[in-house]
């Protein structure tokens, strides 16, 4: 395969016209296909569904201490559902709150009380400051990004390499600043580009001097447990991490049960240092009287143990692995040695990242949702809806059906080529 740009002036012309055609073909078929957002599919979902039958009106609702879980209380969870938390994180009990229905929920109230009161140790109330300043590693996940927006937090963008984001201007500029607060991190299998975080990038971050006293690392570990193969990537712990650098408090860790079980009615969990657990829990006391204990019985239930939500991943991935698979091999097909697109092959996760050529990401995205193929926004992977080299496009396989997808990226393909050559021939 040839590259665009070793193409005659003619054959570049040539290729546009045959290309144009192609898209015009599937621009009059009026498609209505959506990759914008990393949904389960339903068939997915249905691997949950005799979830539903672990409570029944006729049978018990206690919990293992005999607390009965349809009345109120249990305000960081019941204590089975945060064994198996803590089981899965890797932490203590004592470390873990269980929450509600969504870990976006957790995080967004954690940058919330962080402005109105402070985090565990913090002098002063975040939102008392002149300027607060977070870390963005990029690209990465858009509603983090939207959370800093709705609070004024300034975003500082920092690359991603191949093990985790750039640590040296991270340590830099956290060592100089006492604005920064805090860094998102999506540490596994990250969204979008799958990329999991090296032990070395996990020391670094818990061991790095913050100028910021009360600096938190917002650790999102949405994807723990969503591997596509059967060789997981390892992450290192970074509660036991930071403990091991002296820096305990440092970091907040979330997860949830929305992409094991069901978006929307899955279980979130919180883990962090006994310290700010029990900071949390008591603001948390006065924001509600407890979360829903009844589906976290559905929740410890259906997974009694570790085994159970592995065995239950293993269908997920047995579903979605022939998704990516398709959108791989097609990308390969269409676009490989063309040099007009570099993507990367997750271990897991829920996304594939590609980058066009510099200044076409937002043009494709637009030629596409002509012909009906939705993708995510332009932008959207950065903050403020920025790329600065306009080239990160999101691709989310999971919800779609294999047909679909693969009509999908062979009109993305076509809006790459077509947008790259106009662009070589401009
Ligand atoms: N964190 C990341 C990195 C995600 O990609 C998503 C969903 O796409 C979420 C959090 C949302 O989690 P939840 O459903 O628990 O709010």
């Amino acid at each position: 395969m040839r590259a665009l740009s070793d193409l005659s002036a003619n054959e570049l012309a040539e290729a546009e016209l045959n290309i144009q055609e192609q898209y015009d073909g599937y621009k009059n078929r009026k498609l209505k296909l959506d990759m914008s957002r990393g949904k389960p599919s339903p068939e997915q979902l249905d691997l949950s569904m005799p979830m539903l039958d672990t409570v029944q009106s006729s049978g018990l609702l206690n919990a293992a201490d005999g607390t009965d879980l349809r009345n109120y209380g249990g305000i960081d969870g019941i204590p089975e559902a945060k064994a198996l938390f803590a089981r899965l994180l890797e932490v203590d009990s004592k470390e873990i709150i269980v929450g509600g229905n969504s870990s976006l929920n957790l995080m967004h109230d954690t940058i919330a009380r962080a402005m109105i009161h402070g985090v565990y140790g913090s002098e002063t109330p975040w939102g008392k400051l002149t300027v607060v300043k977070f870390l963005c590693p990029s690209p990465g996940y858009d509603r983090h990004f939207a959370i800093c927006e709705l609070f004024n937090i300034e975003m500082i963008v920092i690359d991603m390499l191949d093990d985790g984001p750039d640590m040296d201007t991270i340590e830099r500029l956290v060592r100089e600043d006492d604005s920064i607060k805090g860094i998102w991190c999506v540490p596994k299998y990250s969204n979008p580009e799958g990329i999991t975080y090296s032990d070395e990038i996990v020391d670094r971050l818990a061991a790095m001097p913050a100028k910021a006293a009360d600096f938190r690392i917002f650790w999102d570990d949405a994807y723990m447990v969503h591997h596509l193969t059967d060789r997981p990537d390892p992450l290192k712990n970074m509660l036991a991490a930071c403990k091991a650098a002296g820096n305990a408090d440092r970091v907040f860790v979330f997860a949830s049960t929305s992409k094991i079980t069901f978006p929307g009615s899955g279980v979130a969990v919180m883990a962090a240092s006994v310290a700010n657990v029990g900071y949390i829990r008591k603001q948390l006391s006065i924001q509600t009287i407890g979360p829903d204990k009844i589906n976290q019985l559905r929740h410890v239930r259906f997974f009694p143990d570790l085994e159970q939500i592995a065995a239950h991943m293993n269908r997920h991935a047995a579903i979605i692995k022939p998704k990516f698979d398709t959108v791989l091999n097609k990308l390969e097909t269409e676009l490989g040695g063309k040099q007009l697109a570099s993507w990367k092959k997750p271990g897991g996760g829920y996304f594939i990242s590609l980058n066009t050529l510099d200044g076409c990401a937002q043009a494709v995205i637009s030629l596409a949702a002509e012909a009906g193929v939705t993708l995510t926004q332009a932008g959207a992977t950065y903050p403020y809806g920025k790329d600065p080299n306009d080239r990160n496009i999101r691709i989310a396989p999971t919800f779609p059906s294999l047909e679909e997808l693969e009509t999908a990226i062979e009109v993305l393909c076509l809006c790459i080529q077509l947008v790259s050559i106009r662009k070589l021939r401009a």
